[in-house]
């Protein structure tokens, strides 16, 4: 299969779910209603074994496409059309994304910088931007130490600063967003001064470093979590930008890395793997990784050798958890698979997997 046909494959079935969305005439459904429509999804598929599966792939892409808004972890959804109806902080939802000009409408500000005070609705709004270098916001464990307004030379306690800082007096309210990807802007909630403010040292907009003030802010209710994948995805681009610099300009920053560790905690989806494909898939293999054919690189403190399950075709792929998907591999050919996915190994360890099956002992799985 080529990779166009794959994408057009995945367009149509986005725009099936994205349809049975729209049959529910509502603004909240869960999964359980979407999975309602399996029977219909497989007349339509017969081939795919695994619709509830896509239907939770296909739900992530609409999130990401910005058509709907996971309201929690346990299959609860929004459509974004229904935030159309945002008039004031009540209607804002903990862990859901809106857009600037959503923010706007809701705290009646201007959301230029990070920070957005209003006046009407006596609010402040803060934005930790995670997409820009400049500002280190970082969060140990519950506390955000949030980096204060001003991108050049010293920054002082004036304006919104001086705001913040009084915000424990001066019966502002104060809320949080952060922000992952440009546009993006994850609601967390309303946040409190929860330390005395500190003054810190870090590099202004010129690349000079300068004095900035740190505040240490917590969520009244609550602790924010953010996907993943989100932040991965994060990691990745800074990755990218770390990899274009110079070695001098790299060095200098090394010199900077600060020794607290930023600590959050996340929302990750797991996909359950059968305990017994695993084991199989590890035993047919006999301590010889099914790709290199050499022997595992040492044994585990059980005395069984070190080899790694792997799906031929991934299970984000649709690809099924059984032992006719299912090889062991060496640490270095498992990272080699992920990183490259070169059709010669992929050939080979199907290979390698039509071998174990015609084996005696595996005949009946075949067919
Ligand atoms: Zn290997
Ligand atoms: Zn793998």
């Amino acid at each position: 299969m080529s990779s166009n046909n794959k994408t057009e494959i995945k367009k149509g079935w986005i725009s099936d779910v994205n349809d049975c969305i729209k049959k529910l005439e509502k603004d909240e459904f869960t999964l359980q209603e979407i999975y309602k429509f399996s029977e219909e999804l497989k007349e339509k598929y017969p081939n795919n074994h695994h619709i509830e599966d896509k239907i939770r792939q296909m739900l992530q892409e609409l999130r990401d496409a910005g058509v709907i808004q996971f309201l929690d972890n346990n299959g609860n959804y929004r459509k974004i059309s229904a935030n159309r109806n945002l008039n004031n902080t009540n209607d804002l939802i903990i862990g859901n994304i809106y857009t600037n000009e959503q923010i706007c409408k809701v705290f009646k500000c201007s959301l230029m910088s990070g920070m957005a005070k209003s006046n009407t609705t006596n609010t402040l709004v803060l934005v930790a931007n995670h997409t820009k270098s400049l500002y280190d916001d970082k969060w140990i464990n519950d506390v955000l130490h949030y980096t204060g307004e001003g991108q050049k030379g010293n920054q002082e306690l004036s304006k919104q600063n001086k705001t913040l800082y009084e915000s424990g007096s001066n019966g502002i309210k104060v809320f949080l967003f952060e922000v992952f990807k440009k546009t993006e802007y994850y609601y967390q909630g309303e946040v409190y001064l929860a330390e005395e403010p500190y003054k810190d040292r870090q590099n202004d907009i010129n690349g000079n470093e300068r004095d900035v003030w740190i505040f240490p802010i917590k969520l009244v209710e609550g602790k924010a979590k953010i996907d993943l994948n989100v932040i991965k995805d994060n990691e990745k681009k800074k990755e990218n930008a770390a990899k274009k610099l110079s070695d001098s300009k790299l060095n200098e920053n090394v010199k900077k890395v600060k020794s607290t560790l930023s600590k959050r905690e996340v929302k990750t989806t797991h996909i359950d793997r059968n305990s017994y494909v695993k084991e199989k898939t590890k035993r047919r293999a006999n301590g010889i990784c099914d790709l290199c054919k050499k022997e595992a690189p040492f044994n585990k403190k059980d005395n069984t050798p070190f080899l790694e399950p792997h799906h031929v075709i991934p299970l984000a792929d649709d690809g099924p958890d059984q032992i006719y998907n299912t090889v062991a591999l060496c640490p270095n050919c498992h990272r080699k698979m992920h990183h490259l996915k070169d059709p010669k190994d992929i050939k080979e360890l199907t290979k390698m997997i039509y071998k174990y099956l015609t084996s005696e002992e595996d005949i009946e799985f075949i067919g």
